[in-house]
């Protein structure tokens, strides 16, 4: 069976993403780190939605971790492989750059970005093997415009959509695409603590986005439609940067 894995899918967009995949048919493999109570809600989303899914606990900023828990999950489904790989899982610790500790800026380059390497490389194999993949990318806005108090994050998500256009290059011939997608303002517990109401005006659309318009985009980018469609990053923002 083909199975597709969101990180950081307990929550907030991954959950959405989570919920999408199972509605076309997919498995899907909810990795998360922490939050058990929504892990579990996630996956019964993913049963009312008419699939099946598995839990899968893990850090994805440790690469040991990650490859023995991906090794595991294969071992024990030696008959499926991950067709769809929505590299999700996200932190921010904003900070000027002035104030930002060493730990801030590590703690950030290593879940949001190298992240996409400990779980993408073992993930590969089976996809060549299979001669069929989608990779995608939850970028930002801030990793293509940069944002002030975000040097670390807008290093990471800036570098996840350069990581995606050169993937592209290498696996195209693979029958595997690989693409991003940049949110602006996304209603999710991360953005909790932000003035909305101050930070919508500059929005044209003038609001936030639902978690369930990223994941929309996620699901094409997954589907048979955008098999045409590699090392792209497209903007999901309202119209506050083109
Ligand atoms: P969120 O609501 O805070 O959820 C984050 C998810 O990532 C949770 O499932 C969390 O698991 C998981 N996670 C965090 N660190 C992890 C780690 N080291 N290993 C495994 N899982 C980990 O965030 P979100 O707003 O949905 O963001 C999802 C993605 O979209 C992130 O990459 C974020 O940078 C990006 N994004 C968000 C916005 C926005 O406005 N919200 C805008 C642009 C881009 P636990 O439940 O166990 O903590």
């Amino acid at each position: 069976m083909n199975y597709a894995l969101v990180t950081g899918g307990s929550r907030g967009i991954g959950r959405a993403v989570a919920v999408r995949l199972a509605r076309m048919g997919y498995p899907v493999l909810v990795n998360y780190q922490s939050n058990d109570a929504a892990a579990e809600e996630t996956l019964a989303l993913i049963r009312e939605a008419g699939s099946n899914g598995e839990l899968l606990k893990f850090d994805v900023s440790n690469r040991e971790a990650t490859v023995a828990a991906l090794e595991q999950w294969q071992a024990s489904h030696p008959e499926d492989y991950i067709d769809v790989l929505v590299n999700n899982a996200g932190i921010r610790r904003d900070n000027l750059l002035i104030w930002m500790e060493p730990e801030d800026f590590e703690r950030v380059l290593s879940t949001n970005l190298y992240s996409f390497y400990n779980v993408t490389r073992p993930l590969l194999q089976p996809m060549i093997r299979h001669k069929h993949g989608r990779i995608i990318n939850i970028a930002s806005l801030s990793g293509q415009k940069g944002l002030p108090g975000q040097c670390n994050y807008s290093a990471a998500k800036g570098g996840i959509i350069a990581a995606t256009k050169a993937l592209a290059q290498e696996v195209g011939k693979k029958n595997i695409t690989v693409n991003a997608v940049a949110p602006g303002f996304v209603k999710t517990e991360m953005v909790e603590g932000l003035d909305e109401a101050e930070l919508k005006k500059q929005i044209p659309l003038n609001r936030f986005a639902d978690a369930d318009e990223i994941a929309a985009v996620v699901a094409f980018l997954a589907s048979n439609d955008a098999a045409y469609i590699t090392g792209e990053c497209i903007s999901i923002n309202g119209g506050l940067y083109t």
